[in-house]
């Protein structure tokens, strides 16, 4: 039958106020939803992300259906009988003993094509509607699927973002630099947030320095649980797909307790501000064994499956500190990750694509450890945040920045290698917000678009920040010799690699001043540990 309007959603647009449901007549209008396996395997994806967003899609699905809602839902059925034996219970759980890495060329975009053309063969649409996708390569897979069927395409704004595509490139415009910092401040006033008049609330924008304490020595304390939800009987029917059809994807489901609908979003993100959001601020660059949240806010998954708005998110922190007094530190600095940074790496983003794909401003091209993808590594703070990543499926943004993501770029990683492993690791990532985060924040790949300097510590820093190094084969302060921490020994070989570059800039020049101090012989032992160590990445 011949329908007016065929409304795409795809899997990370799961809002009833999607723009592309705007104006939808049940009486000739048909919703879309396209379930497809080269999602969950063009990047070699965590079993719990992928359980994530089909969960997540068939809970929208049972909404719009409630609505009286048309849906053409094409699921994925739950495929063979895998050959090997089921990885459910295990962490990782690659049945053959070299795992996949990277990206595979002959999943992505092509199966998601395919479901989509043949939809609009059966239902010949007047026209394909769509909210504009978040990844690019999405994009162009649409485009391309109404051109070949000769569909008219219309892509409507995402409303879901308080800075639209096109208001970022204005911003960012004639500027030979762009910061976050100066964005942020533009969307405080712009969105009146956190604002006393013209000033910002409290008499600063920025409270960051107030944010970066360790826990002490004697640990972080009792720490309320974030919400969790335990299994519906969809979720359930999902878990046992995913089990059965992605049994030798990594990660594992036995702790599986995401926000897969709007209602359970909106408790996460209740109990966040009531239980969580008033220690948030000091501790969020903290870290400690056995604790994989800490104090962190765990909406990012739901804010990237568009469950949540982010307008609803920023009002509740504000409103929880004007009528609760919560720390400003805390709030300030939780209402900069969703109004300023999450937006703003969109911005740059649909500014940068598809050349930040390829980015690689260090020509780094070491092969990712197999470690990345197991945690069976000597390094405490890697096995660590490598073993709640595949555990969880998550890891807060210090771990993902300074533990995993630093050590890729002092190593010298290629970035490509690195991007496609966050983007197939956690459960909120989608590759608008994962790339730029990775390539260019934590690998500096980009050479410094947005970021004035590289993100790099020794294990001293790891040290300082968790209580990882008493538990390791290494020894933080050591760089060269028997038991040399990596991260240690990486850092200022990377000085003494780029010594240069590094001094010709006021926010680095400290960092070789101290490496000048060392004698010859002393670089000459780390340039030979680093050399070591590099030949071997996948035994430390
Ligand atoms: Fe990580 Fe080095 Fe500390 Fe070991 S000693 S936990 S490798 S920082």
């Amino acid at each position: 039958m011949s329908r007016r309007r065929l409304v795409l959603v795809l899997g990370d647009q799961l809002a009833l106020d999607n723009p592309a449901l705007e104006g939808f007549d049940p009486a000739c209008d048909q919703v879309l939803m396209i379930e497809a396996a080269g999602e969950a395997g063009w990047v070699w994806s965590h079993q719990a992300r992928i359980a994530l967003f089909l969960s997540a899609m068939r809970h929208f699905r049972v909404e719009l259906e409630a609505r009286g809602w048309p849906c053409d839902y094409r699921a994925l059925d739950a495929g063979p009988e895998p050959a090997g034996p089921a990885s459910g219970e295990a962490l990782a759980g690659p049945p053959d003993p070299e795992p996949r890495t990277g990206r595979d060329p002959a999943q992505g975009t092509g199966d998601f094509a395919d479901r989509l053309a043949q939809a609009l063969a059966e239902h010949r649409p007047q026209v394909l509607v769509a909210c504009e996708p978040g990844e690019w390569r999405m994009q162009q897979a649409l485009q391309a699927a109404a051109r070949a069927a000769g569909v008219p395409l219309e892509l409507r704004a995402d409303t879901h973002f308080l800075c639209s595509r096109d208001a970022f490139a204005r911003w960012a415009q004639g500027r030979r630099e762009l910061r976050m910092e100066y964005f942020y401040r533009e969307m405080r006033r712009q969105h009146r947030v956190l604002m006393d008049g013209d000033a910002p609330a409290g008499g600063q924008w920025n409270f960051d320095a107030d944010n970066r304490k360790g826990f002490p020595a004697r640990g972080p304390g009792p720490i309320p649980e974030p919400a969790r939800f335990p299994p519906d009987a969809l979720t359930r029917e999902v878990l046992a797909l995913v089990r059965r059809r992605f049994a030798d994807h990594p990660g594992s489901l036995d702790d599986f307790a995401w926000p897969v609908t709007r209602a359970q979003a909106l408790e996460a993100l209740q109990h966040f501000i009531e239980a969580r959001l008033s220690s948030f601020g000091p501790w969020q660059d903290a870290m400690w064994t056995g604790l994989p949240w800490g104090w962190h806010a765990l909406v990012a998954s739901s804010l990237n499956l568009h469950l949540l708005h982010p307008r609803e998110v920023v009002a509740a922190a504000e409103d929880a500190w004007r009528s609760r007094d919560l720390p400003l530190a805390s709030v300030e600095g939780f209402i900069r990750q969703v109004l300023g940074w999450r937006e703003f790496i969109r911005g740059v983003y649909w500014l940068d694509m598809p050349g930040l794909a390829e980015a690689n401003f260090y020509d780094h091209q070491r092969p990712l450890p197999a470690w990345y993808w197991t945690g069976d590594t000597r390094m405490a703070c890697m096995r660590e945040v490598v073993g709640q990543t595949l555990r969880h499926g998550y890891a807060h943004h210090i771990q993902r920045l300074m533990v995993t993501g630093q050590f890729a770029l002092l190593a010298g990683i290629r970035p490509q290698a690195v991007a496609d492993w966050y983007l197939a690791m956690y459960v909120d990532a989608v590759e608008w917000v994962e790339l730029p985060n990775v390539a260019g924040m934590a690998l500096f790949a980009n050479g410094g678009r947005f970021t004035s300097k590289p993100y790099i510590a020794s294990g001293q820093y790891i040290h300082r920040m968790s209580n990882y190094c008493k538990g390791c084969a290494y020894r933080p302060e050591q760089r060269h010799g028997q038991g040399a921490c990596p991260v240690t020994t990486f850092y200022w070989a990377f000085l003494d690699r780029h010594e240069a570059a590094l001094a010709a800039s006021p926010r680095t020049v400290m960092m070789v001043r101290n490496l000048a101090r060392l004698d010859p012989q002393e670089r000459q032992a780390i340039r030979d540990q680093a050399g070591a160590y590099g030949d071997r990445l996948d035994a430390l």
